[in-house]
């Protein structure tokens, strides 16, 4: 077949490369100068004036995420060097927290939990018998619930030393309006799906190298088109059961693009397509429509390394964030491949301006890690960074209409807004053609 795929973040190309695997002709028509969406390399500069290769934002994989590195081993990315492998590490500067041993499931969690710094018996213990009772239900719950309402029975230090990073971090949602079956579903995946399921793993690369610019060249390699700065501004159904695209032909259309925009396409679509396919397509578009999104602000700022390199004790530190604190974790970019004493504070779910959360940041990092005089580098306010995750949340299904569908992060599927769930829709996007 003849296949566009609209839209070039990681589900676009992860349908591209399904595609030409398939041995269809693939044409990949992507808006922006750069592959890659909302997880992206950024060309910037440091303060003295050089170069610097960041990303939109600073993002986290795990070991469960097995598409995503199956599709980078794919293209060529050496997934060992390319991504730093760690333990679960939920620590704080104080050195509080958890850190889960290198073991098979369950015993990982029992012994991490067992060992946590900071905490008393009683709360490790009531940590352990809700991850015992939560693993007797099968990770389920009801539909409604919302993980503040999951974890109601928790101590409050476990609330906000554990659940809500953990919650924020996974779910881009505060645990007081995030969905609880999905949070189940995300502990379960990444805890109990395996030895390393859990593992923490960190970018070393850019976003871009890490997959979508190494796919684009695997693609092109292969006679696929990657058209960037081509912004589709059409789609209509053609009369001899084809789509077209811009005015030109295909026998299958993947959408790949953010929900709004999917949801503008089809709706206007719907305008000029056969009687039976209106209805459907008009429902589809709404519900794409419906979908509410959660900002994440990334701060880079840099301070004076130590002697060996490093400007914090470990990669990645948790912070306590609240209101006037927004982040909630910190990356010493200098330990991942980047230049020494470059830090990344990641704000999720953040609600402020620019300026202001960039102020605060600083401010946060003088008082809870004790470093006075960073330099702010770059900060990126990501508005529409992932769908709000919400108890009884509809998302839009894939198939949209025979030779239509739609892959992205916020198609129906048990995971939240991830690069996991983007890819793992691109490639089914693709098999259900
Ligand atoms: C700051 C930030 C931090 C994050 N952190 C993490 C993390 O730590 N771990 C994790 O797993 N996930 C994280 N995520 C979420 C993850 O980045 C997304 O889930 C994933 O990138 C979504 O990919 P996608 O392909 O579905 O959509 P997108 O990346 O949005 O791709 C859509 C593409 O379509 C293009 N497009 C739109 N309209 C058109 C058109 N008409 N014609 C052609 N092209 C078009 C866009 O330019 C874009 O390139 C984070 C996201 C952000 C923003």
């Amino acid at each position: 077949m003849n296949i566009a795929i609209i839209g070039a973040g990681w589900a676009g190309m992860a349908a591209a490369v399904a595609a030409v695997q398939a041995g269809h002709h693939v044409t990949v028509f992507e808006a922006a100068r750069t592959v890659g969406g909302r997880a992206r390399a950024l060309d910037a500069a440091a303060p003295d004036g050089t170069a610097l290769a960041l990303d939109n934002g600073q993002h986290i994989l795990i070991g469960a995420y097995t598409e995503s590195l199956r599709l980078m081993r794919l293209v060529g990315v050496d997934v060992d060097a390319a991504l730093l492998r760690l333990p679960l590490v939920l620590r704080f500067p104080d050195g509080s927290g958890l850190r889960l041993p290198d073991l098979p499931p369950p015993w990982d969690a029992l012994l991490g939990i067992a060992r946590a710094r900071g905490w008393s018996w009683g709360e490790r213990l009531a940590l352990l018998r809700m991850a015992h009772a939560w693993q007797r239900a099968g990770f389920a719950c009801h539909p409604g619930d919302t993980v503040a309402q999951l974890c109601a029975n928790l101590p409050a230090r476990l609330l906000e030393g554990f659940i809500d990073p953990l919650c924020v971090a996974a779910l881009n949602t505060p645990a007081q309006e995030a969905s609880g079956p999905v949070f189940l579903r995300v502990l379960q995946d990444s805890l109990f799906s395996g030895r390393g399921g859990s593992n923490l793993l960190l970018p070393r690369v850019d976003l871009g190298t890490l997959f979508p610019e190494t796919a684009a060249r695997w693609l092109r390699g292969r006679g696929a088109i990657v058209c960037t700065g081509q912004r589709a501004l059409s789609l209509a159904a053609g009369r001899r059961n084809d789509w077209q695209v811009d005015g030109t032909a295909f026998d299958a259309v993947v959408l790949a693009t953010s929900s709004t925009e999917a949801a503008r396409l089809v709706s206007q679509c719907a305008q000029t397509a056969p009687y039976a396919l209106t209805v459907p397509m008009c429902d589809w578009s709404a519900s794409a429509q419906a979908l509410r999104f959660e900002a994440i602000t990334t701060v880079y700022a840099q301070g004076t390394p130590h002697a060996d390199g490093r400007l914090l004790p470990e990669p990645m530190l948790a912070l306590h964030g609240d209101a006037g604190h927004p982040a909630q974790f910190v990356f010493d970019r200098g330990q991942l491949g980047g230049p020494p004493g470059l830090l990344a504070f990641v704000a999720s779910a953040s609600r402020g301006e620019r300026a202001q959360t960039e102020r605060q940041v600083l401010e946060q990092a003088r008082q809870q890690l004790g470093l006075a005089g960073l330099q702010a580098v770059q900060t990126v306010v990501e508005k529409r960074a992932t769908f709000a995750c919400t108890p009884g949340l509809q998302r839009p299904a894939a198939a949209i209409a025979p030779g239509l569908q739609a892959c992205g992060d916020y198609i129906e599927g048990p995971y939240p807004a991830t690069l996991e769930g983007a890819v793992r829709s691109g490639t089914a996007a693709v098999q259900a053609l």
